[in-house]
């Protein structure tokens, strides 16, 4: 049975990151030793590094300016690095979900953190709009994707303050404008890499400004200056991000991306709306995430959520439970996953559904 990967991350990576990663454990960039007992300061090693942030600046264009460091800590670290690292006094967070709120709190701990919106009050099923932003912060935070509740902003913010965006489960979906933000960063297990490494693109010059001593690891000047070789980075991870990165490329980079997630979203989304057992969480198309698709079943079907479950494992379907705190489905479309499993998929929904006259 063909098995179709919905899980929301880790998750489905493109087959020939898979491939160029067993080769490289075999015989690392022809060293004829495995990449997973090289030096990270072998020839070999620091050019992957130097290979990989320039594909980075290249699929994103990245504008000169800004730095690309790989880091450990997942994009979890980064939800105190940021205030330890450009919050003097006051901050303002967008909390549009769980990982927003985590961020948020972190921010507590450095000083004065606002939160300027939340769509809390209904489940994280919308983007607020309409909120406005003290001029006097030291930068605006967002998470662009809402990978537990499958809302997305799918637009690079314009605003007057300094912007840091949490992309980790939306980076390289779709082209953004990094001279709109002073900071990106981005686990790499939703749409790059295996577990295990961050990816930050920093602008240097918001870098410095606080006055509260920061400690070497946890400062950002150290790993641009360490060229993220200030301590052994993860170099497995790092490895596979450059396989990942040069098929994105070899495909035609993000805006291709983009077409193909937006095409594979609308099949699903289009089905969920159609079929009278299901219910989007999200009702608001433009709010709706392009790689996490959330439903749960209609009020009159609630009682069939574990059979449906049961039945699209049994065709197949894997990884499409809801996170632990919403229930229901999500179907995670990130870039790896090809449009035949979104048709897979919503071919077992309309089976289930004709079982159920
Ligand atoms: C998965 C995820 C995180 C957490 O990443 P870790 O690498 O596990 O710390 C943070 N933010 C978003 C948006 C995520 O999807």
């Amino acid at each position: 049975m063909k098995r179709h990967n919905f899980y929301a991350g880790p998750s489905i990576l493109p087959q020939y990151t898979l491939d160029k990663t067993i080769e490289g454990i075999k015989d690392f960039a022809g060293t004829g030793l495995s990449v997973l007992e090289i030096s990270h300061r072998s020839k070999e090693f620091v050019a992957c590094v130097s290979d990989t942030i320039a594909l980075i600046k290249s699929l994103l264009d990245v504008p000169a300016g800004y730095q690309v460091i790989f880091l450990g800590g997942g994009a979890s670290l980064q939800f105190c690095m940021v205030p330890m690292n450009l919050m003097n006094s006051k901050s303002a967070y967008l909390v549009t979900g769980e990982w927003a709120g985590k961020a948020y709190k972190e921010a507590k701990f450095f000083g004065d953190a606002i939160e300027v919106a939340t769509s809390k009050d209904r489940n994280f099923s919308y983007i607020p709009k309409n909120y406005s932003i003290s001029s006097d912060v030291d930068y605006f935070h967002i998470t662009t994707n809402n990978t537990i509740y499958g809302t997305e902003l799918k637009n690079d913010p314009d605003v007057k303050v300094p912007l840091v965006a949490d992309m980790s489960s939306d980076i390289f979906s779709r082209p953004v404008d990094v001279s709109k933000y002073s900071m990106i960063y981005a686990g790499a297990q939703k749409n790059l890499a295996p577990a295990g490494v961050t990816m930050i693109i920093v602008k240097e010059e918001i870098l410095g400004k606080v006055s509260r001593p920061i400690p070497t690891m946890l400062d950002y000047r150290t790993h641009i200056k360490g060229e993220s070789m200030f301590n052994t980075p993860p170099v497995f991870a790092i490895f596979a991000a450059q396989q990942t990165l040069k098929w994105l490329k070899e495909m035609g980079g993000v805006k291709i991306m983009q077409k193909k997630n937006i095409e594979k979203a609308r099949i699903l989304y289009d089905e969920i709306d159609r079929n009278r057992l299901f219910v989007p969480t999200v009702k608001d198309p433009e709010d709706r995430s392009l790689m996490n698709i959330c439903f749960v079943m209609a009020d009159e079907y609630k009682d069939l959520e574990k059979e449906f479950s049961e039945f699209a494992k049994s065709r197949g379907m894997l990884g499409i439970e809801g996170h632990r705190s919403v229930g229901g489905f999500r179907a995670s479309t990130y870039n790896a996953l090809p449009k035949e499993s979104v048709e897979a998929l919503v071919a077992v929904m309309k089976e289930f559904e004709s079982g159920k006259r």
